[in-house]
């Protein structure tokens, strides 16, 4: 797949909407400090799913929305859109179909961002992994920033791993794996919680178990109570008609 065109709206110091060509033979942009080149940068990065607002230069994620200027409102929506081409059908399966495919980022103050390929919305996580298989992606050493050599030469050889991994294409993979970690994390979590509840409910048993034994007893004696009350009841009217019947007789 081949960058071919990026959109960006209301991102940093592009207030306007403005499209970069990228054309073959493209090496390099050029002007002079402070006119926005590592905007341009940043823009792709952001696209692809950065999620730290440090690395972007900012406080907050929404930092990257235009702020205004003397003479220009601020805006409330930043957007960036990259245009791929897929002629040559080496993208991820599930789109080689197409020829073309927009991903697209948009954040909204007080909204967050959402993220489009071909204006179907997706998870942050499905563009990270989109652009992961095509071994590049906001963090990929592909993408040479300020200060980044100097970083890569001085790095841990854990962290130039990530070299590595995108140069033999299993960045993907490795994405796929933090994704699957963390779903793994999550169940072994979930079963943590599920044993406790069945511990407390096993808990809970025991205490009704013991009460419905001493209800069954409860049931059982005052049933023997009441038989035993019948029978006093039964003694004490025989007692009165045999007093009756002696009144009667010494009356007689
Ligand atoms: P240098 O060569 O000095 O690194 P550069 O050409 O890479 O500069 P950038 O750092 O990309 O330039 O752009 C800096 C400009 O972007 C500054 O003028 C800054 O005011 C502007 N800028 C950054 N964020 C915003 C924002 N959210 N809204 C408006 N302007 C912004």
């Amino acid at each position: 797949m081949r960058f071919k065109k990026l959109e960006i709206n209301g991102f940093k110091s592009f207030s306007d909407k403005t499209t970069f060509l990228i054309e073959d033979g493209l090496t390099g942009i050029v002007g002079p400090n402070g006119c926005g080149k590592s905007n341009i940068v940043e823009s792709l990065r952001w696209c692809m799913g950065e999620n730290s607002a440090k690395s972007m230069r900012g406080t907050g994620m929404e930092d990257v929305i235009f702020a205004g200027t003397s003479n220009r409102p601020p805006k409330n929506i930043s957007e960036v859109a990259l245009l791929l081409d897929n002629k040559a059908k080496d993208g991820p399966s599930q789109y080689s179909e197409l020829d073309e495919l927009v991903v697209k980022r948009k954040i909204e103050k007080n909204k967050g961002s959402k993220y489009y390929i071909n204006d179907k919305e997706v998870r942050a996580r499905d563009v990270q992994t989109f652009f992961a298989d095509l071994s590049t992606g906001a963090h990929s050493p592909s993408l040479i920033s300020q200060g980044k050599i100097g970083q890569l030469v001085t790095s841990k050889p854990i962290e130039r791993r990530a070299i590595l991994e995108e140069a033999a294409g299993i960045s993907g993979i490795h994405a796929r794996r933090q994704e699957a970690e963390t779903r793994l994390n999550a169940a072994e979590n979930n079963l943590k919680r599920a044993d406790e509840l069945r511990r407390q409910q096993e808990k809970q048993l025991a205490n009704l178990q013991k009460q419905a034994e001493e209800a069954n007893k409860y049931k059982s004696i005052s049933e023997e109570i009441k038989k035993i009350e019948a029978g006093l009841y039964y003694l004490k009217l025989i007692e009165i008609d045999q007093n009756e019947m002696c009144q009667t007789q010494s009356l007689a």
